[in-house]
């Protein structure tokens, strides 16, 4: 075994970009476990399981960085520069996102602004949930048979200008398709897939809340499964995937309910109001 020294380096500070997987906590890694047992500070997102608290040490400092409970989100520039701010001054910062922190989870930004300030960051991969969260109804996102790859992309795009999928290369492309973020835009994403020339009985499905207790389900075909997760009243976060492996797709093969709840309020740590610990 390293010791903590070896794992955090030697008291310079250090920063972890932590995936915590996709909601039910035993999905984290061995790493992620250690990441967040070494951190003198925890910053955590809105989307990450408080259960994951119950890894960080009594004295850990946890601070809120998310939107939930109506708040507005931390502003992005923000939780960079009190993580440059609180490395400096040689604390080891667990940045603990949802699912991994470098699919659609801004770690990608995150690495430039500690790198542009000198800081050491090391990436702790997780499950993200386009795979984990399918996987929980029996949906491989590839398949020898009928899916020679997969496409995660974005349903929601960083607002007016700027670009969103190029759906007929996607639906050209004949990949699984996964999106996220993309539940509240469904009509919109669904039509300019049929646009595209996508077949209306392609199986897809619209999964909530996936490998968490709250697990709901909505397994339709492209053409219903706006009407379907309207009738269900599917809501954010909420995974979809398109494509021939949704087939596959059993309700009962759900992980077994009961094991992952949502913890709520942390159970360890200190938790700071966010602007006090600025
Ligand atoms: N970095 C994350 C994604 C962050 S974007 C990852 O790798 O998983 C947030 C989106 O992820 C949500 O809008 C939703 O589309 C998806 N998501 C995250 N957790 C989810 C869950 N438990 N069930 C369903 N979708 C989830």
């Amino acid at each position: 075994m390293f010791s903590r020294t070896d794992f955090v380096g030697n008291g310079a500070g250090k920063v972890f970009l932590v995936g915590a997987g996709p909601g039910d906590p035993e999905l984290l890694t061995l790493k992620a476990v250690r990441a967040i047992g070494a951190a003198d500070v925890i910053l955590i997102d809105d989307l990450v399981n408080r259960a994951v608290l119950a890894h960080a040490r009594p004295s850990a400092r946890v601070i809120e960085v998310g939107k939930r409970g109506g708040c507005k989100s931390t502003p992005q520039a923000f939780i960079q520069r009190l993580m440059v701010r609180l490395a400096r001054t040689g604390r080891v910062v667990a940045r603990v996102k949802g699912g991994d922190p470098f699919v659609f989870g801004r770690g990608g930004e995150e690495l430039e602004a500690l790198r542009a300030a000198n800081i050491a960051c090391e990436i702790v991969s997780g499950i993200t949930a386009g795979i984990g969260v399918p996987a929980t109804l029996g949906i491989p996102v590839t398949h020898r048979d009928c899916a020679v790859g997969v496409t995660f992309v974005t349903g929601h795009t960083k607002g007016e200008g700027s670009s969103s999928p190029n759906w007929p290369a996607l639906v050209a492309g004949g990949t699984t398709l996964v999106i996220y973020m993309g539940i509240s835009r469904l009509p919109a994403i669904c039509a300019a897939l049929r646009a595209a020339g996508m077949r209306a009985d392609m199986p897809a499905a619209a999964i909530q809340s996936g490998t968490l207790t709250g697990q709901r389900a909505v397994i339709a075909t492209l053409e219903s499964l706006h009407d379907q997760v309207a009738a269900a009243r599917l809501a954010s976060p909420a995974i979809v995937v398109v494509g021939e492996v949704v087939r596959m797709a059993r309700a009962a093969d759900m992980a077994r309910p009961g094991l992952a709840q949502f913890i709520e309020p942390s159970v360890h740590g200190v938790r700071d109001a966010l602007y006090e610990a600025a």
